[in-house]
């Protein structure tokens, strides 16, 4: 028998589960830990209200959770309650799904005002991400601006311009639809720092923009390069760039507006004890298609600013960390030692990207530990005897289960669920 042991139950934990369940049989005991009682990661906390049928892929991983050679260890935090090396001792793989989940920053003058959230804040925000539950974004001015041109941004522009009826079918959290549905936001500018061509937005995410409610989207046509350019460019992108030229017919009655600012680049953030504006500068492309500024200024007035720059991994104690994510070969950290997902690559792909990224780390630890072959490593027995001597109490699916009914039998009418928001909420529904 071989035991492994995943930390991070998202969908790259989930996928490799999987995986090695498929390489081993009844050969592996697979331990997915998190240190939440609540499972999936970014499909819980990431993944925008909105789009439920993307959330819709965490009934495949409850395939895998609930398969006999699969466990689910909630409440447990690797680095504070079990180190790494502790886990290397117990399990004859680790492997670290941890995903990204601290937000980059600007570096600039002026983000840390008050008023400057980033993404995974704000999107923890609405998710009802434990630590986030009492972030209280500024919706009380008229402005808001938006740093980035990836889906994040979109996620996060689309989230505030969107009605509350818009949000019917949705898991979006009480405390940020109520706040959503009393904002002031009225122009939430997306600030690019290249042109429509470099954008990170994909077709079906820029094409809902086209059909909200209350909002429009507006972009400058002077930012494009004539349309025959647009031919070399890769289909999805060609296709998303022709969205966002469309933009430019869309009638502009509606109350709120989404205006996408290319060529800028936020030089700094400025206010009186909070933020009230960003100074911008107007850019163009290097001849390496990177951003270069034209020493052309101006303001853009917001009272509440998002920036979806991208994420970052948590260090772990002892494992190596480099530019916001483990060191290693494809996958491979140390001896018995893996990242998969973002932890491994950075933040970038879709949920299906992660997939393959699973598969294959997978198929490198069948290649060092082939099946048949078995260890003589503890697993879970003595994980949970060592948490135990230290007072830590892991939850397990079945705890996981009673969380999510409890949630769904508090849902608003329409919605799939009511999320809990703070840890101690999942430990008192569990009794503890
Ligand atoms: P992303 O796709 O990497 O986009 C980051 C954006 O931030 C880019 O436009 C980048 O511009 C810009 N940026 C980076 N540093 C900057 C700086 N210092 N100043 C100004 N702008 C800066 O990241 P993301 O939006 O966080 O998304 C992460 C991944 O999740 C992506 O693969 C995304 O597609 C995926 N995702 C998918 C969905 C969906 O499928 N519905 C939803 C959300 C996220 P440059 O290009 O110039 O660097």
């Amino acid at each position: 028998m071989r035991h492994f042991v995943i930390v991070g139950s998202g969908p790259a934990g989930f996928y490799t589960a999987e995986a090695l369940e498929k390489a081993y049989g009844d050969q592996a005991r697979i331990d997915i830990l998190d240190r939440y009682p609540v499972p999936y990661g970014l499909i819980r906390f990431g993944v925008a209200p909105d789009h439920q049928s993307l959330k819709a892929v965490s009934k495949r991983y409850d395939k895998v959770a609930e398969s006999a050679g699969v466990d689910f260890i909630g409440n447990v935090t690797v680095g504070q309650d079990i180190s790494v090396a502790e886990l290397l001792e117990l399990y004859d793989a680790v492997i670290l799904a941890t995903g990204a989940p601290h937000d980059r920053k600007l570096g600039i003058p002026g983000e840390d005002l008050p008023g400057v959230v980033g993404s995974a804040e704000f999107v923890g925000w609405y998710n009802g991400h434990p630590e986030f539950a009492d972030l209280d974004p500024f919706l009380e001015g008229t402005h808001a601006i938006v740093v980035g041109a990836g889906n994040v941004a979109l996620d996060c522009a689309r989230i505030l311009s969107k009605t509350r009826h818009e949000f019917e079918g949705s898991d979006i959290v009480g405390h940020a639809l109520d706040a959503l549905d009393h904002s002031a936001i009225r122009t939430i500018t997306i600030l690019g720092r290249r042109g429509p061509h470099q954008i990170a937005m994909t077709p079906k995410e820029l094409g809902e923009l086209g059909h909200l409610e209350a909002a429009v989207p507006v972009v400058e046509p002077a930012d494009f390069p004539p349309v025959e350019a647009d031919e070399p460019l890769e289909p999805g992108l060609r296709k998303s760039v022709a969205l966002l030229r469309g933009f430019a017919d869309l009638s502009q009655d509606k109350p709120k507006r989404m205006v996408f600012d290319f060529f800028a680049k936020p030089l700094r953030v400025e206010g009186d004890g909070k933020v009230e504006r960003i100074i911008v500068e107007r850019t163009e492309l290097d001849e390496k298609g990177s951003a270069r500024g034209t020493g052309e200024t101006y303001e853009v007035p917001a009272s509440l600013v998002i920036t979806a720059i991208g994420y970052s991994t948590s260090p772990i104690p002892d494992v190596p960390f480099e530019g916001g994510k483990f060191v290693n070969e494809s996958g491979r950290i140390a001896d018995r030692l893996y990242a998969v997902g973002w932890a491994r690559r950075g933040p970038s792909g879709t949920i299906g990207t992660n997939r393959p990224d699973g598969y294959e780390v997978a198929e490198q630890i069948a290649a060092a530990l082939p099946a048949g072959s078995s260890g003589d490593r503890e697993g879970a027995s003595g994980l949970k005897r060592l948490l135990e001597s230290r007072g830590v109490m892991p939850t397990d699916y079945n705890d996981w289960r009673k969380i999510e009914e409890t949630e769904v039998s508090r849902a608003r009418p329409g919605s799939p669920r009511e999320k809990f928001v703070r840890h101690q909420d999942w430990l008192q529904v569990l009794g503890r």
